[in-house]
């Protein structure tokens, strides 16, 4: 008989890309013994993950709200209001998978949350791949390490994505109410010595909303000073709060040094610390869920585990450079957004975003937008230290 510790596949974290392995594996053929290393005792509702897909899709049950068009602006200038047939800006409340996973998990009779436990060591031991936690030492033949990135990697991020919002319930006497048909993707944007920022609106109806202040900033910003500006934002747009809800916040690494993708044989990186983070964007949420089905796919059929792949060189290439200037120029951030949005015509750009661009999509995109800042760029990189982008 196999002994408690022992598993075929240890999943290294429970988040996002654990959980998403873990609901396929529940929902598959697949019989090996499963085990989910997670710290934390109890999921809350600490995020809301957004992205564009076409109306329909393998996820459509989980989606809770969606919008047909998402707007742009800079600080007091027009709006620019965009769409694309079929596709729409989709939302999916993290509690509502998280309850989705652990349902189908707590289901399979072989997979195994391990919670409040942190995986401490990862080492290799007389051919298998062994896992310290503080309450035990588990034995695996692979390992799938979700776990986020170490300090060192994210201290050499090119620049930090920081947002903290609420979900806010407008009061009834509020001067302003919220549109529920757009959502607000980049509105006010703006430099200051701090860099690029803006602000995200996710309207659930006309009384309530997530309100966020994002910045892309060469340092971490601290949340309290991120808090004051939301306050200040929902003033100055005349939303009268009732209540809050709730917080969400984060530093999002862009342009994470790519860290290896197999560190050992059979232990491979998943989700953000595997890279799955999109280095101009920080969107990840699609890329999770498309490398969960295909490492899904690899153990069913008795293959190994998966990393997070590799992001085509073409879009990497023209990621960082893009996330250069908004270090190193972020005042042209506003404009080169405000471009991209209002001249790559709709299903291009949402190819672009969605991680399905061809050659002719980033022609256009190239093409939108004004070419000196990226020449500035391109000059600085080869001068000041002759390095690749990638
Ligand atoms: C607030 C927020 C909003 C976001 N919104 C979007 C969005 O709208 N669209 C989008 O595409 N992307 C979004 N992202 C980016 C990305 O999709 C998410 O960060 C996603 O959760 C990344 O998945 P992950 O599994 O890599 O990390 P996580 O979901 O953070 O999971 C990592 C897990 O590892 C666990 N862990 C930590 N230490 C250990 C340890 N020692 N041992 C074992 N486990 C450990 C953690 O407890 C956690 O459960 C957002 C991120 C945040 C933080």
């Amino acid at each position: 008989m196999q002994a408690a510790s022992e598993y075929d596949l240890l999943i290294l974290g429970g988040g996002c890309a654990g959980l998403s392995l873990a609901l396929r594996l529940a929902e598959s053929d697949y019989a090996g013994r499963v085990g989910i290393v997670e710290p934390r005792r109890e999921y809350d509702d600490d995020r809301s993950w957004c992205f564009w897909a076409p109306d329909a899709h393998p996820l459509t049950g989980l989606v809770s709200c969606r919008w047909h068009r998402w707007q742009l602006s800079q600080r007091h200038g027009a709006l620019t209001t965009r769409a694309a047939a079929g596709a729409s800006y989709q939302y999916v409340n993290s509690l509502d998978f998280y309850d989705r996973a652990l349902d189908s998990i707590h289901a399979s009779r072989h997979i195994e949350l391990l919670q409040g436990e942190a995986a401490e060591r990862v080492y290799r031991l007389n051919g298998h791949l062994m896992v310290d936690t503080a309450k035990a030492t588990l034995r695996s033949r692979w390992i799938v390490d979700t776990r986020p990135p170490a300090s060192e990697p994210l201290a050499q991020s090119t620049l930090f994505q920081c947002f903290h919002g609420r979900v806010v319930s407008l009061a009834e006497n509020s001067p302003a109410a919220f549109d529920p048909d757009a959502v607000e993707l980049m509105t006010d944007m703006q430099t200051d010595p701090h860099g690029f920022r803006f602000s995200y609106v996710l309207p659930f109806d006309r009384r309530r909303a997530l309100v966020e202040v994002t910045r892309f900033s060469r340092h971490p910003i601290a949340r309290a000073q991120l808090d004051e500006e939301l306050l200040e934002l929902l003033h100055r747009r005349q939303w009268r709060p009732a209540s809050f809800e709730r917080e969400e916040a984060a530093v999002l690494p862009m342009g994470l040094p790519s860290a290896s993708p197999e560190p050992m044989p059979g232990h491979v990186r998943a989700g953000t610390g595997g890279g799955a983070l999109r280095a101009a964007s920080g969107y990840g949420f699609l890329r999770i869920q498309r490398w969960a089905t295909q490492c899904c796919a690899s153990l069913v059929q008795d293959g190994p585990p998966l990393p997070q792949p590799a992001e085509p060189a073409r879009q990497a290439w023209m990621d960082r450079l893009f996330l250069r200037v908004l270090r190193d120029q972020p005042e042209q951030a506003p404009r080169l957004f405000e471009r991209m949005f209002q001249r790559v015509p709709g299903p291009a750009l949402l190819r672009f975003l969605g991680d399905q661009a061809s050659a002719l999509d980033c022609l256009r995109l190239v093409t939108a937008l004004p070419a000196r800042p990226f020449l500035k760029s391109l000059v600085q990189i080869q001068r000041r230290d002759g390095s690749q982008l990638t």
